[in-house]
Parts: C-alpha cells; sequence; structure tokens
C-alpha cells in the first residue's frame, strides 16, 4: 500500500510567517515507510539563520514578552497546549509519515504527552522564584539582596529526526515559560512538524518569538551554534555532534545543554517476574525501531535463566508485526533512512563477526506494499561480550544484545562500563534489591520494572557522555534562565559601610 500524500512545499517560519529561503533551494523529505516524497522544504542558509536571529533579537527586547506575568505566561503555554490538540491530527499525521513512528504510538502518547509538557509548566511557572529574598545581614550593617532569575535571551535548539516534535517541545515549552525567544533548527530528515508547531505557536505569541530555519547542520546548525546573538543552546542529537556542537559554542561561550546517545543496561534478576520483564524488555528496546536515545540496549541475564530468557524473547519477538506505521495494526515501523538501514545492517554485521550469535532478526525486510521503505526485523544477539562493537556502539536500530552475568558486582560494573549513562533498569521482586541496584548505576533515569516511563514533571537527561543539563520538570526550567543578584546597601553613614576602610585610610 502507498501512502497517498499530497506534496506540499514548505518555507522557513520567521518572525511569525512563512518565508523562502535566501538560497531559493529546496530538499526532500521522504516517507521512510515507502520511500516516497512527502514533502519539499526550504535549504536554509546562514543569511537566513541571521534573519531569524535578528527577529528573535528584536522580540526578546520585547519587554511586554520577556517580563509578562507569570499568570499571563501561564495563559500562553494552556493556550499552546490546546493548539497542539486543536492540530493534533495534522501534527500526528506529518509526524508519521516523516519519522516512521507508528500512528498507535504517536497519536496515544507523543501528542498527549506534548500538550501535557505545556500545562505542567504553566503550573511550574506559577509557582517560579523568579525574585527571591535573602535575610538582611546582621553586620555590618542592614542591606537588601534580592535573587533574580531572567530569561537568557535567544536561544537555538538543534533536534533530531527520532522523535521530531516531541523533543522540540521539550526546548520550547521551557525557554517560552520563562520569556526567550527561539530559533530551531529540526533535522533533515523530519522538519515539517517543527514547522507546523511553529506555524500554530506563533497564533498565540508575538512575532519572532518562535522561529525555524530548516537545512543542514554545516549550513543552518553550525551558523546558529556560533551567532553571537545566540546565548543559550539546546542540542539533542549523537554525543559526536554534541561534541562539537560544545566546540561551536565555546567561541561566545554560550550557554550549552546536551542530550546525547545511550547504551542503557537493562538487568534481569534472579528474582524478575519474567512474564513482565520480558516483554517490558522488548518494549524496551524495539518501541520505534530502536531508534530511540534510552532505548535498553543492553539485556544482561543471570547463567541461571539465560537459555528460559532466550527463549521466550525469542517467542514473544516473533510475534511483533512490521508493517506500514500509519496501520493501527502495525507494531514496528521503518528505520529512519536508507542509510541507517544500512549502518544497522552493518553493525550486525559486525556482531556476527566478533563471534556473537544472532537467535532472531538479522535482516532487511521487504514488507507487502512498502516495497521501498527501510525495514528490518527486529533482532537478537546472544554470546555477546559487553565489551564487543555491538555492546558499546549506539546502534540505533532494533538490535538487542543479551549479556550473561553470574554476580551482581560483575553486572554493575559491565552495566556501567560505557562512556553512556542516559538510562538503565533492573526487573526483581525485591524493592530493596532494586533501590541498591539503582543506587550503583550511572545514569540519569533509572526503571524499576518498567522502561521508557517519563514524565512531564521529572527531570530527563544524561550521565557522563550521554549529555549536559535536565530537560523537562521544574528543573528544565532552571536551564533557560540566568541568576541575578541585587544588592541595595541600606546604610546610611559612608564610614559604617564596611567596604570603606578598604581603600581609605583616612578617616574623616
Ligand atoms: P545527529 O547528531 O546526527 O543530528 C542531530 C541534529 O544536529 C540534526 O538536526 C543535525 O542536522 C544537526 N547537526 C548535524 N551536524 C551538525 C553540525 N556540524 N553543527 C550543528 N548541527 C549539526 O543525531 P540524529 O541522527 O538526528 O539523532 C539520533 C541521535 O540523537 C542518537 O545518538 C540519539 O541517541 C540522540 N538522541 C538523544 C536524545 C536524548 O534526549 N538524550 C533524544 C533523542 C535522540
Amino acid at each position: 500500500m502507498s501512502v497517498d500524500v499530497e506534496v506540499k512545499t514548505f518555507p522557513l517560519f520567521i518572525n511569525g510567517k512563512w518565508e523562502s529561503s535566501s538560497s531559493r533551494e529546496t530538499f526532500d523529505v521522504i516517507n521512510p515507510a515507502t520511500g516516497e516524497l512527502v514533502a519539499k522544504v526550504a535549504k536554509g542558509t546562514k543569511e537566513d539563520v541571521d534573519k531569524a536571529v535578528q527577529a528573535a533579537s528584536a522580540a526578546f527586547e520585547n519587554t511586554a514578552w520577556r517580563e509578562m506575568k507569570p499568570k499571563d505566561r501561564a495563559k500562553v503555554l494552556y493556550a499552546i497546549s490546546h493548539q497542539i490538540i486543536t492540530h493534533a491530527e495534522e501534527l500526528v499525521y506529518l509526524e508519521v509519515i516523516s519519522s516512521g513512528g507508528t500512528l498507535r504510538r504517536i497519536s496515544s502518547n507523543d501528542i498527549l504527552q506534548m500538550a501535557d509538557l505545556f500545562q505542567t509548566l504553566a503550573k511550574f511557572t506559577l509557582e517560579y522564584p523568579f525574585s527571591e529574598n535573602l535575610p538582611s545581614p546582621p553586620f555590618p550593617g542592614p542591606a537588601h539582596n534580592f535573587i533574580w532569575r531572567e530569561p537568557i535571551g535567544v536561544c537555538a535548539a538543534i533536534t533530531p529526526w527520532n522523535m521530531p516534535m516531541l523533543i522540540a517541545t521539550w526546548k520550547i515549552a521551557p525557554a517560552l515559560a520563562m520569556g526567550n525567544t527561539i530559533v530551531i533548527k529540526p533535522a533533515s530528515f523530519t522538519p515539517l512538524t517543527t514547522l507546523k508547531l511553529a506555524e500554530i505557536i506563533s497564533e498565540v505569541v508575538p512575532p519572532g518569538v518562535i522561529n525555524v530555519v530548516t537545512g543542514s547542520g554545516t549550513e543552518v546548525g553550525e551558523p546558529l551554534a556560533t551567532h553571537p546573538k545566540v546565548e543559550k543552546i539546546a542540542f539533542t542529537g549523537s554525543t559526536e555532534i554534541g561534541r562539537k556542537i560544545m566546540t561551536l559554542a565555546a567561541g561566545t561561550v554560550k550557554n550549552t545543554t546536551l542530550e546525547l546517545g545511550g547504551k542503557s543496561p537493562n538487568i534481569l534478576l534472579e528474582d524478575a517476574d519474567l512474564s513482565i520483564a520480558l516483554p517490558g524488555s522488548l518494549f524496551g528496546v524495539f518501541l520505534h525501531s530502536g531508534q530511540l536515545c534510552e532505548s535498553g540496549t543492553r539485556l544482561f541475564v543471570p547463567d541461571k535463566l539465560h537459555d528460559q530468557v532466550v527463549e521466550g524473547l525469542v517467542k514473544l519477538t516473533s510475534t511483533l508485526k512490521l508493517g506500514n506505521p500509519l496501520l493501527e495494526g502495525t507494531d514496528i515501523g521503518p528505520v529512519i533512512s536508507k542509510q541507517q538501514r544500512d549502518t544497522v545492517l552493518s553493525y550486525i554485521e559486525a556482531g556476527i563477526e566478533e563471534g556473537a550469535t544472532v537467535v532472531c532478526g538479522g535482516k532487511e525486510v521487504a514488507v507487502p506494499g512498502c516495497e521501498g521503505g527501510y525495514f528490518i526485523e527486529p533482532t537478537i544477539f546472544i554470546n555477546v561480550k559487553n565489551d564487543m562493537k555491538i555492546a558499546q556502539e549506539e546502534i540505533f536500530g532494533p538490535v538487542l544484545t543479551v549479556i550473561r552475568y553470574s554476580e551482581i558486582e560483575e553486572v554493575i560494573e559491565m552495566a556501567n562500563d560505557t562512556i553512556y549513562g542516559l538510562a538503565a533498569g533492573v526487573w526483581t521482586k525485591d524493592v530493596n534489591k532494586a533501590y541498591d541496584v539503582a543506587r550503583k548505576l550511572r545514569a540519569g533515569v533509572v526503571w524499576i520494572n518498567d522502561w521508557h516511563m517519563l514524565r512531564n514533571d521529572a527531570p530527563f537527561g544524561g550521565y557522563k557522555q550521554s549529555g549536559i543539563g535536565r530537560e523537562m520538570g521544574k528543573h528544565s526550567l532552571d536551564a533557560y534562565t540566568q541568576l541575578k543578584h541585587v544588592h541595595t546597601s541600606m546604610v546610611p553613614e559612608l564610614h559604617k559601610r564596611n567596604w570603606y576602610q578598604l581603600l581609605f585610610s583616612e578617616t574623616e
């Protein structure tokens, strides 16, 4: 079945309106399930980035936006939430046909999480300590001290293709909640929903508050990460490009937050309830064809349970249906591109060469009706050692590596033996054991008897090379403010000022 879509051209979105790119060129957006062209999108340039940043900068100068009262800002955030729900059908459709995520997941999870994020941050904004009084010091004399939290200014967001609209909101929502303005560069595989979001959000915020420049990492991302008027950069993507962003941002010392890759360990303890742990572990790794940063890609299984667990995993995996993500019955869609498909297949080959054994999957698949799409069978490797390439590098595809262990100390050591630290999980019936393991795991989120459970009121982000900073939750608001200390002396006599004698030796 081919997807019947009208091929539309999307310009840039700058200063509240659609704008052509200075290059006058476009690039293609392809449906990864069919290989068909779904849209043409403006190829942005350095000049377009400058135009968008100037618009965002002018919008930030508008004190009506920057200094809006929390209760009015909360109303704006609720209005954005309402816009998302009003336009949900179109957003969901555009996201499915460009990212390959299933309609079932995006319509029942992502879109609701997005709408809820704006509502959650609206509530936090009402309670946010924008101004705090410090107690007056007892000596040498009274003073009044405030701590003010102020917006940073023009923020840049650079986002990946895997969950493009959800991840865009993780940056847009806290940036706007704190009175900043934003320029977003979405990934070139999936720019459509970010453009649509900017259009619908701009109906309830002043022009220039939200802008989108589409195009490549080098032609749009780099000028954004180096623009002198951009004061903060929020990046989600691979650790490799994250390192580059840090270097680019260093030139103008930008406030930088990074959400990067992962190779998350998932530990089964001997007393785990396998009736939940097995489907849970597959949910942890095969959702969205394994293209989620916090996927549980390394499954650690105790020797005693190994054969039983592998048999159960293979059986359950055989029930998963690959197909067109627009169909309700599809469990797993395609990977994002031909290039990504080839990368995943080359990792599978590397695993076999290193001595690991494929017990299910391992090949690309032709899905009837989606012959032009990029599908890979959900794949499980056994006989994996933790130092193999397939256990250390982020594959970003439907590949699970099963690693045996005998002692708890050994598994904790292997779990932490990675450059990443985004997520981790443990399955056990003993809650005390679970907390003990959770404490020892070096990761930004630890799931106990669960996976992928993120909350809009809880922070998300990585330890080690999985990133810097946190998104979602109250903590994300701190990442979009800066602190100002304001001191007022209340001491009327000059000679009683404690600084006087520090410089002046002569007394009056
Ligand atoms: P990527 O790093 O290739 O690209 C991310 C973004 O950076 C894209 O918009 C890309 O165009 C841009 N970019 C590329 N080169 C650039 C440059 N030189 N300067 C500026 N921008 C540049 O990542 P991807 O392939 O789009 O996404 C997959 C990666 O994202 C995986 O590593 C995954 O783990 C990670 N990810 C992390 C999280 C998280 O929250 N930690 C969430 C989702 C995805």
